[in-house]
């Protein structure tokens, strides 16, 4: 982490109270640690905080919101025993993971950052610790199946790290994801926890970013993917376009049709030729547009509003829909379910009664093969959200 100013001129008094602009939070964190005494029992202990911290870049080197001079990091301390470190690693490895799988990031690199093998006085912390970090390290990318390319003399001076990089859509790479591990903050802050031999001893502190800092991911974000978001994260999901004036009423109530089932939807009312509607809302990257005319409003059933035509791909849009929605009333009675009994038969009750709300055979079968599966996989691998988001490269 770098740190550019700290200079005591940078205090503000303010009725007799003095203030800094905090560079970053570690200390803070290992001043929570250090509040009581800790036992080995009480490890690992894991602190976490979005917080917002201010750094002096210099003029010339603030760029958008990649480079600026204050940020929130989603920032967390793990303190941990030195044999805690691989499965810690494990941990937020799985988190990281669901970030990037739910920004829709496949393209992404690990990078794997040890000591050099030969200047080793540079490096704080005892040679069987980072012996025991490093290989715990890529031990933890092994049994993950995460590819990384592995870089002596590249860590810090007080640990071993592993770095996760993006890559935009021109190819640049980006760092954003990070998990380091350090043997220094714990010694300046003389950090101890009483160990099973009753000696004292002195925590591993694994810092953590998924995010990395909040407004470099979102300047990431929107490069990686040209403006095309994933499809929950997007503002708009839906647009819908009358294709004249007389059905704009019609495209109000199939908004409010979307609506109830969650569905970010606008409609496209402006007197203008279809034509020229759907090109202005390509360029607006709203992921579906829904067509309505004649047809669709004689239909009047706004239930047939998901039969509308639809410009692209509409079994994915369906589809699309429907899992989802099974799937979170699966997650819903899944949590409120008190037995795997119960958990079964609610999901398969709230799934059935979504798919005959369709009347369609289809829809119907799938839905309820979808929830065995599920329920199946959960059986067999036990805990439901955790197994879903396990990583696999
Ligand atoms: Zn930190």
């Amino acid at each position: 982490t770098r740190v550019r100013s700290s200079a005591a001129s940078d205090v503000y008094k303010r009725q007799g109270e003095e203030y800094f602009l905090k560079p970053m939070n570690c200390p803070h964190h290992c001043e929570i640690y250090k509040n009581f005494p800790r036992s080995y029992k009480d490890l690992p202990l894991r602190i976490a905080e979005f917080g917002t911290v201010c750094r002096y870049e210099q003029s010339g080197e603030l760029h958008g919101l990649t480079r600026v001079r204050s940020f929130t990091q989603d920032d967390a301390h793990i303190f941990c025993r030195p044999d805690q470190v691989k499965d810690e690693f494990l941990r937020v490895m799985d988190i990281i993971s669901i970030v990037f799988r739910s920004m829709n990031f496949q393209n992404f690199e690990a990078q794997i950052s040890l000591r050099d093998k030969v200047n080793r006085e540079k490096y704080i912390g005892s040679d069987d610790n980072w012996e025991k970090a490093e290989q715990a390290i890529i031990e933890a990318c092994e049994e993950k199946g995460l590819p990384a390319k592995i870089e002596y003399g590249e860590a810090a001076f007080y640990g071993p790290k592993l770095d996760f990089m993006v890559k935009d859509a021109i190819g640049r790479r980006w760092q954003l994801g990070t998990i380091q591990v350090d043997y220094n903050l714990p010694e300046r802050f003389e950090l101890e926890y009483m160990g099973s031999d009753n000696q004292k001893h002195r925590p591993v502190m694994i810092h953590r970013a998924p995010f990395g800092s909040m407004e470099r991911f979102v300047a990431v974000l929107i490069e990686h993917t040209a403006g095309k978001f994933p499809l929950w994260l997007t503002p708009e999901q839906v647009v819908i376009l009358p294709i004249s004036e007389k059905f704009n009423d019609y495209a109000e109530q199939v908004k409010m049709y979307l609506k109830t089932h969650e569905i970010r939807a606008i409609v496209d009312d402006r007197n203008e030729k279809i034509g020229r509607k759907i090109r202005d809302n390509e360029m607006k990257r709203i992921p579906y547009m829904l067509i309505v005319g004649e047809k669709e409003a004689e239909n009047g059933d706004k239930k047939a509003a998901l039969l509308l035509k639809i410009v692209e791909n509409p079994s994915r849009f369906l589809s699309t829909i429907q899992v989802g929605v099974t799937f979170s009333g699966f997650l819903n009675s899944a949590v409120a379910s008190s037995s795997f009994a119960d958990m079964i038969t609610n999901a398969l009750a709230s799934s059935w009664q979504f798919a005959a709300e369709h009347r369609s055979l289809i829809s119907t079968i799938s839905i309820v093969v979808i929830t065995i599966l599920l329920s199946f996989l959960t059986l067999v691998f036990g805990e439901l959200v955790p197994k879903r988001y396990a990583m696999k490269y």
